[in-house]
């Protein structure tokens, strides 16, 4: 099923549909899923069909009303989208009430009293939800106690236990599944075509196994697709099958990688994600090929792990460590300090050989 352009998401679709038909459509959701599977999109295709003044069976927007114009054009002033800026840690507090000389006068909490200027309805989407600020969700917390009758508040973020216990006990969870491998196929593949990606037409096979490998998640299988990381891989199976494991190399290489993402945060972050996955992949595949289950997920991956002479235990430790770096990198850690404690954790996953007994 697609629905607005949204597929593989249609559990999350037919809730809504079925809440609009019956008028229970309600005041606060919290979409919550991996990044990548269409939560943002699913907000803002939502967004215009319940601002339509005629929306059709199925939650479709007509196409023809002011509203659905405005929409569509990104200018319509019952839809308010509020993010993070790429420079802040936070979603800032002024986002919410205004700056500190418009206090209550500006700001989508405010925004949300007026009246709707078009139709019967106001929709409200946080992106980012995981950076609420503990002033901003208390803002926030007033409005969604009280929500407005005409307003939908939709806070997009990845995981409940990132949301704060107050915000979260006041919205309707609405989870969404990673994305099947075919449907990321068809979704990568029209956004190539389309143009909306700067990337070089994949060949079928590459788009095939960037598919299969990204995990459900359209943004992971774009990254998957960028030619200087797939021959990062192939360096970095190599640094990881070498015992001892050489620390400072890999911490050099893969900072540059990152480096090489630009000064921007969130693709600096999804870089280094991808690398501490391929180390993941390595270590998942040593485990199993020690239990005796010899499924790689790759080609480039069995190489390694045959190459490799380590123990179960020590894929396991390089497991832990780098599931460990994974969860920071999602937590906003320092990058380099980051890089450099998970390269020293693996330089000593290498167990020192037992002494040797005495004669
Ligand atoms: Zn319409």
């Amino acid at each position: 099923m697609v629905w607005q352009g949204i597929e593989g998401q249609d559990a999350v679709v037919e809730r809504f549909i079925a809440a609009h038909a019956q008028g229970r459509v309600g005041g606060a959701y919290l979409f919550l899923g991996m990044p990548g599977i269409g939560k943002g999109s699913c907000a803002r295709a939502l967004a215009k069909a319940l601002v339509c003044s005629a929306p059709q069976a199925g939650l479709i927007p007509c196409g023809a009303c002011a509203s659905c114009v405005q929409a569509t054009a990104g200018s319509h002033p019952d839809i308010d989208v509020v993010e993070k800026p790429e420079d802040r840690s936070t979603l800032p507090l002024e986002a919410f009430i205004g700056d500190a000389n418009h206090r209550m006068r500006e700001g989508l909490c405010w925004r949300l009293l007026l009246r709707p200027a078009l139709g019967g309805r106001k929709v409200a989407i946080i992106l980012d939800a995981d950076h609420l600020g503990e002033e901003a969700a208390n803002c926030l917390l007033k409005t969604l106690e009280e929500p407005p009758d005409s307003a939908v508040i939709i806070l997009v973020g990845t995981a409940l236990e990132r949301q704060l216990p107050t915000i979260r006990s006041r919205c309707q969870i609405v989870r969404f599944a990673p994305l099947g491998s075919d449907a990321v196929e068809r979704i990568v593949r029209h956004a190539i075509e389309a143009g909306h990606w700067d990337l070089p037409p994949p060949s079928a096979d590459l788009l095939r196994d960037s598919a299969e490998r990204s995990g459900g998640s359209v943004s992971r299988a774009r990254l998957l697709l960028d030619p200087a990381l797939e021959e990062f891989r192939g360096r970095l199976l190599g640094w990881l099958c070498r015992r001892p494991l050489p620390g400072v190399e890999l911490a050099v290489d893969t900072l540059a990688l990152v480096d090489a993402a630009g000064k921007e945060a969130p693709p600096r972050r999804a870089r280094l994600k991808i690398v501490l996955e391929a180390a993941l992949d390595f270590f998942r595949a040593a485990l199993r090929r020690d239990a005796g289950d010899a499924t790689p997920p790759d080609a480039l991956v069995a190489r390694a792990v045959g190459a490799w002479g380590g123990t179960a235990e020590e894929a396991a430790v390089g497991l832990r460590h780098s599931l460990q770096a994974i969860e920071s990198v999602d937590r906003n850690a320092h990058l380099p300090t980051l890089v450099d404690a998970w390269t020293t954790q693996l330089e000593q996953i290498v167990q020192p050989a037992p002494p040797a007994p005495r004669p």
